[in-house]
């Protein structure tokens, strides 16, 4: 079994329905472990649009890594995610952060996530369940990254 930590984002409609419905179809294939609180953030990239719920799981899944992805990328498709536009409103975003202690950097698939050390979205709840994480690719913990950027935009729910 992997240890695997996902990320979980959503800014439409019932955004706290949708994270549930989420873990939900997850529990199929992750057993999850650790679940961090719900976070409102401001939006991200394009800022015209509702901000987003997130929250941070860490589990146990017998899935590959592009086994992960595809699983992923079924459940964001069975809730009907719709395919907007990069940073736009989504109702269901749900990405591999970590896989063990792998780095994949591929073209369909990067591990570790490529943009969590400059998130506070992701590194504030990654950081309540897993703050002595070591990033495989920068050596420093969650809890380390955490402390060099700003979380302004990012509140408990
Ligand atoms: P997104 O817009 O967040 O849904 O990302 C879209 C694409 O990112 C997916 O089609 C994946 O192939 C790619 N991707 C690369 N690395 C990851 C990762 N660690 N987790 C999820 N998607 C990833």
């Amino acid at each position: 079994m992997a240890w695997v930590l996902i990320g979980l984002g959503s800014n439409l409609h019932d955004r706290e329905a949708n994270l549930a419905h989420a873990r939900e179809l997850l529990a199929a294939r992750v057993e999850v472990v650790r679940t961090s609180a719900l976070y409102e953030t401001v939006p991200w990239g394009y800022a015209e649009q509702p901000a987003f719920l997130n929250q941070v799981l860490a589990g146990e899944t017998a899935l590959t890594p592009l086994r992960l992805l595809n699983f992923l990328k079924k459940i964001e498709a069975q809730m009907g995610r719709e395919k907007t536009f990069r940073y736009g409103p989504r109702l269901i975003d749900l990405d591999i952060l970590a896989y063990d202690q792998l780095v994949i950097r591929t073209k369909r698939l990067e591990i570790p996530h490529p943009r969590i050390a400059e998130r506070a979205f992701v590194l504030v709840p990654l950081v309540e369940i897993a703050p002595e994480w070591v990033h495989p690719g920068l050596g420093k913990t969650a809890r380390k990254l955490l402390q060099e950027i700003s979380t302004e935009g990012v509140r408990r729910w």
